[in-house]
């Protein structure tokens, strides 16, 4: 690999989740029976005519915004002219001449905390294929219609990365406009977004591009990091030997690491593009342009800039925050419900006397942000759950919130209702009361079982008495687990050193 530097462009497909496919009416699902979602219009039967769906033109278009390059006012629809089983039509409908967008850039942060700027080329609406399923059991190829008409965006980048770490930040940020847009999951490994990764080498310090090799078939970023080292090693190999790369599609084989010629692109393959004659060219007006640009969400770096401002999180709080939709609209949402009083249980926020409204959303967006940012976090690895794959809704977070606040069950108590939180709808007050969790001011009862821990802890309580200060935490616990977690921890504490005092005492005298 020395003196050779990598040079890689991408081709990134996006699959829309709009609820209907591109051009007909069908329904846009994923894993339904074969061929259950299908019409004339998908199935390529004489006659039948193509409408764009509205919803997928205004996925492309805030896409588009998001990309920052240049929203075409006429773009216009093509066919690619091919044939194969699992597209009817024998061509596909996509955006050759006038694309939906021209130019564009994303902003990526390097390894080493750099900004690199990587340019689009352009992006595109177009169709996806069906799926074809080969049963070599059966020696047969079964073909599924339900992908066919699914739209999709094409986004391809200018030659810009050098380095996976380059590919991986790109696709990432990618998917997270994606989600935070609202148009598609950016599943690699369930296909709603795929790569294709074109390499090649060229000497260091040289201007002109070397011959490309195209890869397909990238569905982790764990395959995309194996392909682009495997077939630069490979590549470096070819030259250092005389020899000449061809420019070829090669397809990665997750099993063998490696990857294999698939077909050769050796003549440009014509695939006689020409206007679709079926659809209408696309006019954006300015006022379309402005209604979308409206709709444009907050993204992470500016919603986690105003994390920071208004709430004083810490840089890693707002970055766990805002890295997916999900979890920063249950922070917003959570701690806008606890600030205008609708969390249920005892209020106490007019009991702050002399604290601003100010510091009071500081501290409670704090110890939100502490509860997501720990247990949340901690419980989706643990898991294996995606983001919003959890039943937690703002209204049971602020309501639990607000009792521990309230001092009215412990944090332990708090912690652990989260905890069943996460996959069942629990709401928390009631979970408390038939849970007989309230935190209860009964001394009497307090008082029986710090007794009752004293007696039958003697270890620890000999321990603590001979200067060993730590078996103090341990009877504590105990003491809260008598009481079943219902004793203010800060009145238990206070009990139970008064009575080792007096032991003590009782001892030296
Ligand atoms: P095609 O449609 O045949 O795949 P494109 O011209 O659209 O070809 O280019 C596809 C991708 O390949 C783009 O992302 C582009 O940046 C990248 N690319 C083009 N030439 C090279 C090269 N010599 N080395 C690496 N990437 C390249
Ligand atoms: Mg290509
Ligand atoms: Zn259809």
């Amino acid at each position: 690999m020395n003196n050779y530097e990598i040079v890689m462009g991408l081709e990134v497909h996006i699959e829309l989740a709009t609820r209907r496919k591109i051009f007909c009416r069908c329904k846009n699902t994923f894993a339904e029976a074969a061929n259950t979602n299908v019409c004339p219009v998908c199935l390529g039967l004489p006659g039948a005519l193509p409408v764009l769906n509205p919803e997928a033109l205004s996925c492309a278009v805030r896409m588009g915004l998001a990309l920052q390059g240049e929203i075409n006012r006429n773009s216009r629809f093509d066919r690619k002219n091919y044939f194969y089983p699992d597209n009817a039509t024998a061509y596909q409908i996509t955006q050759f001449y006038e694309p939906i967008l021209k130019g564009g850039q994303v902003e990526v942060q390097t390894e080493n905390g750099e900004t690199k700027v990587i340019r689009i080329h352009e992006m595109h609406m177009e169709d996806d294929a069906g799926k074809l399923t080969h049963d070599p059991e059966m020696q047969v190829s079964l073909v599924d219609f339900n992908r066919k008409g699914v739209p999709l965006l094409e986004i391809v980048t200018e030659p810009d990365f050098r380095n996976a770490d380059e590919v991986i930040a790109f696709l990432e940020k990618i998917r997270m406009f994606a989600l935070y847009l609202g148009i598609s999951d950016g599943k690699l490994h369930e296909g709603s977004m795929r790569a294709d990764v074109n390499l090649s080498l060229r000497k260091e310090g040289e201007e002109t591009l070397g011959v490309r090799t195209e890869m397909k078939n990238l569905n982790s970023f764990a395959s995309i990091r194996h392909a682009i080292a495997y077939e630069a090693e490979r590549q470096a190999q070819v030259l250092n030997a005389g020899g000449r790369i061809r420019f070829e599609t090669r397809r990665f084989d997750e099993t063998s690491g490696t990857t294999k010629v698939m077909r050769t692109k050796e003549e440009v393959m014509d695939y006689r593009y020409f206007p679709e004659p079926d659809l209408l060219p696309v006019h954006l007006p300015e006022e379309y342009i402005r209604k979308m640009e409206e709709q444009m969400p907050e993204f992470p770096q500016a919603k986690g800039a105003r994390y920071r401002r208004e709430f004083g999180l810490t840089e890693e709080e707002a970055q766990i925050l805002t890295r997916h939709p999900a979890t920063a609209s249950l922070f917003e949402e959570t701690l806008q419900l606890w600030q205008a009083g609708k969390a249920g249980g005892p209020n106490t926020s007019d009991g702050n006397e002399g604290c601003s409204e100010g510091t009071e959303m500081k501290r409670r967006a704090k110890a939100v942000a502490a509860r997501m940012c720990g247990d949340l976090m901690y419980l989706c690895r643990e898991k294996k759950a995606d983001p919003g794959q959890w039943k937690i809704t703002p209204e049971a977070l602020a309501e639990l919130m607000q009792m521990q606040e309230a001092g009215a069950i412990t944090a332990k108590t708090a912690r652990d209702i989260f905890a069943r939180m996460f996959d069942k709808n629990i709401e928390p007050m009631v979970y408390v009361n038939e849970n007989h969790l309230l935190i209860t001011k009964d001394e009497g009862a307090l008082e029986a079982a710090v007794d009752a821990v004293l007696k039958t802890q003697e270890k620890s309580v000999s321990d603590y008495l001979s200067g060993k200060e730590k078996a103090a935490g341990h009877l504590l616990g105990c003491v809260m687990k008598e009481t079943n977690g219902q004793a203010d921890p800060a009145q238990a504490r206070q009990l139970l050193l008064k009575k080792l005092a007096e032991r003590k005492a009782g001892e030296t005298t």
